[in-house]
């Protein structure tokens, strides 16, 4: 049996053979700019592949060139549009989990903020995945961002409970940073492109490169990013419950109110007779109960004080300061100078002074002088007793 190499001669081959070269031949002889167009689409997203095949075709490779430098446009705008979506966004979700109602809804915001952290894995993807010919990974993930781009930081700002505002921030603000960073990439892939098609003999790979650096360094912007998102957010939320420590107000005792601020008799006591006009408001605590801080501050008198007996006093800054009187012997658990907390007990219950039973008088200062401080814990968002 003869070999193969001879099957060419049978009458069958050799026909097809001349088939091609005519083909071949035509195409050449009717090489007019059209046709040739046909032959090769210009694309704004064209592969490597694709690309390489023009770079024998000087006509379209510079139509090719200007479709890339059109593309390349257009994903710049697209960058831009994405970064001050995504700005905005940030600015709406600190402002948003500023607003949260209390602390418990904090959780929500740690979700979001988990959520954020997947930009790590988005922007990262197109770093390792770039090397391929093809940009269709990268075209995927453009259309999943446009079908959940449909939250706009107007919108979020519009919605109706804190908690959602936070959510929807945080979902537009990941969907613009998506957005942006597969803007980026392809950007550096179609430069790429762009210059690859100016040089000859040069290998796809070299540019590949330049690709691969654009999408390190989208992935390591965006990481930066969200450290200073999230230190942000921190800070924020501190400043939040710092101030809302700040502002709260508490029962300083418990018990029914004995006796209110205003004109009242006269109590006398071997210690001394009281004033004929109460000057605070009484709590029956009963004897060796808990007096708590009425709001954080600084200590500023524990000891005897006269008709008080046993008397704390504390500054609470901006004017305000809440006095304990009555306290039993020996019941301080502050010093002077000690910052206390809202709620920290400073001292047992008593009937030092001038007192007819252990009891808590309780007194509000305001610019040093003394106020009825019914109304004013009720404005504070506390009762007394
Ligand atoms: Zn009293």
């Amino acid at each position: 049996m003869k070999p193969n190499h001879n099957a060419l001669n049978t009458p069958a081959k050799k026909l097809c053979a001349i088939t091609a070269v005519t083909a071949a031949a035509l195409t050449l002889t009717a090489a007019a700019p059209q046709s040739v167009t046909t032959a090769f689409t210009v694309q704004e997203s064209p592969t490597w592949s694709q690309i390489e095949a023009l770079k024998g075709q000087p006509e379209i490779k510079a139509q090719q060139v200007d479709a890339l430098k059109a593309a390349a446009d257009k994903l710049s705008v697209k960058a831009e549009e994405a970064r001050a979506v995504a700005n905005a966004a940030t600015a709406a979700l600190v402002d948003a989990v500023y607003e949260l109602p209390d602390p418990g809804a904090l959780d929500e915001a740690s979700r979001s903020a988990s959520a954020a952290e997947k930009l790590d894995t988005i922007a990262g993807t197109p770093a390792v995945n770039i090397g391929g010919p093809s940009t269709g990974m990268l075209t995927s993930t453009v259309a999943t961002a446009d079908t959940n781009h449909g939250t706009t930081a107007g919108e979020t700002a519009e919605a109706v409970t804190p908690e959602e505002r936070v959510k929807l921030a945080a979902e537009t603000q990941q969907t613009a940073e998506q957005e942006y960073a597969t803007a980026q990439v392809e950007a550096a892939q179609v430069l790429a492109q762009i210059r690859f098609l100016a040089v000859d003999g040069q290998d796809p790979s070299y540019f590949q490169r330049s690709v691969d650096d654009a999408a390190h360094r989208v992935a390591s912007e965006a990481a930066t990013r969200l450290v200073e998102q999230k230190t942000r957010k921190q800070a924020e939320e501190a400043a939040r419950l710092a101030a809302i420590e700040a502002a709260r107000w508490q029962n300083p005792g418990k018990g029914r109110i004995s006796d209110v601020f205003g004109p009242r008799e006269i109590i006398c006591s071997d210690e001394g007779c009281s004033s004929p006009f109460h000057r605070g408001t009484d709590v029956a605590t009963g004897c060796d109960a808990p007096i708590l801080a009425a709001r954080r501050g600084t200590v500023v008198y524990a000891d005897y004080d006269g008709t008080h007996g046993n008397f704390v006093l504390i500054d609470h800054g901006d004017g305000l300061q809440t006095g304990y009187a009555h306290i039993a012997p020996g019941g301080f658990l502050v010093y002077p100078g000690q910052q206390v907390s809202t709620g920290q007990q400073v001292a047992i219950s008593g009937t030092t002074g001038a007192s007819d039973g252990c009891h808590l008088h309780f007194e509000v200062y305001q610019n040093g002088n003394l106020i009825d401080p019914q109304p004013f814990m009720a404005a504070m968002g506390s009762s007394i007793g």
